[in-house]
């Protein structure tokens, strides 16, 4: 077993830490509602803060939790919990900073604009990080199931020496110490994710597909069949992955398709692929694809449309749409 990480479950957790103490959560989307309402159920004294022109106000205070502007709840608040999208946060902080008092905490689910530089607490401040590694909508489906949800802790700057305590709490008020948490730095858990979703999880795999798939068209093999060979069954093989790892899935599948896959993986994945990997991994040690997004987000997305608008167009998306019409295959 892995010895060479610290987990922290319940036990190592002191909900205590947050008795006297009011949390802001800015924001009231996939986490944040999922924090705002643990929290809530956990005992903890929540505002929730959104403009006033948000139309999630709403939704807020109908699940019963009190809502103020962000820079009121920031007040209140003795620990204030960034859950606004990353590309605005450093906008948010400017309208929060003032009321940030000694003693505070600044915690987060990303550490993006910490590391990055794009956000700078003032020094008597904690900055924390805790990240459940899931969408939000689980992290309270979890919690309301009694179940927990695994997760990251991070601490940047620790003011008040309670900085762990805090996160610990926190972590443990949304659920994630009943799971385990893992601790982690900024750093780290900035750099992996940017990694992990440009290589793998959202650019590398769709790139695969999409791939795969126009060789398959491109052959002469119907739309149809490169779709559910190259994209519909992938969810299977993940599940399996997801359950067991990679041996599982080589267990369940036809001994012609491992014996193939062993052989032929490498192949597609190779050398040039590894050398482009260990480059993206440089831009993002480097602070070149921060920096690269974080213009392109002051410039008002100009590439980010056009790319985003190629993908939709993609024939993959008019013969997956047509294809999800004709077969049952459900959500869950
Ligand atoms: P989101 O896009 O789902 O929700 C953001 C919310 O912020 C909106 O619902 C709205 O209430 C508010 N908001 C939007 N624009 C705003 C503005 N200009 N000013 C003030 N408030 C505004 O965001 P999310 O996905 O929950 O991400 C929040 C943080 O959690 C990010 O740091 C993200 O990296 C991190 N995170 C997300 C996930 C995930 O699965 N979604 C997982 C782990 C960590
Ligand atoms: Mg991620």
């Amino acid at each position: 077993m892995t010895d060479d990480i610290d987990i922290y479950y319940d036990d190592d957790a002191d909900s205590t830490v947050l008795d006297d103490k009011t949390v802001a959560v800015l924001g009231y989307g996939s986490q944040g509602h999922a924090h705002a309402q643990n929290l809530d159920d956990s005992g903890v004294d929540v505002v929730v803060g959104l403009r006033e022109s948000s139309s999630s106000r709403e939704a807020a205070r109908s699940d019963g939790l009190d809502v103020a502007t962000p820079r009121n709840a920031a007040e209140q608040a003795d620990i204030v919990s960034v859950l606004v999208p990353d590309t605005v946060q450093p906008d948010v902080y400017e309208k929060i900073r003032d009321v940030m008092t000694e003693g505070d905490t600044l915690q987060f689910a990303h550490g993006f604009n910490i590391h990055y530089g794009q956000i700078e607490p003032d020094d008597g401040v904690n900055v924390t990080m805790v990240a459940p590694k899931s969408p939000g909508h689980l992290v309270r489906r979890n919690y309301e199931n009694n179940e927990g949800t695994p997760g990251l802790l991070a601490v940047y700057r620790d003011a008040t020496g309670h900085a762990n305590e805090i996160g610990l709490a926190y972590a443990k008020a949304i659920g994630c110490t009943r799971a385990g948490v893992i601790e982690t730095s900024f750093r780290e858990e900035t750099e992996s994710d940017l990694f992990g979703e440009q290589a793998v999880l959202c650019g590398g795999v769709t790139s695969l597909v999409k791939t795969a798939y126009e060789t398959l068209v491109d052959n002469g093999y119907s739309r149809e069949m490169a779709y559910f060979e190259c994209l519909n069954e992938l969810k299977l093989i993940v599940d399996l992955m997801y359950e067991g790892g990679n041996s599982e899935m080589w267990d369940s599948v036809s001994d012609t398709a491992e014996y193939g896959g062993l052989t032929r993986g490498d192949r597609v994945i190779d050398d040039h692929a590894r050398e482009r990997m260990d480059e993206i991994l440089e831009e993002i040690q480097d602070g070149t694809f921060a920096r690269e997004w974080i213009t392109e987000n002051q410039a008002g997305r100009p590439s980010y449309r056009q790319i985003r608008a190629a993908e939709k167009n993609h024939d993959i998306e008019d013969v997956g749409e047509d294809l999800r019409a004709l077969f049952a295959w459900g959500e869950e």
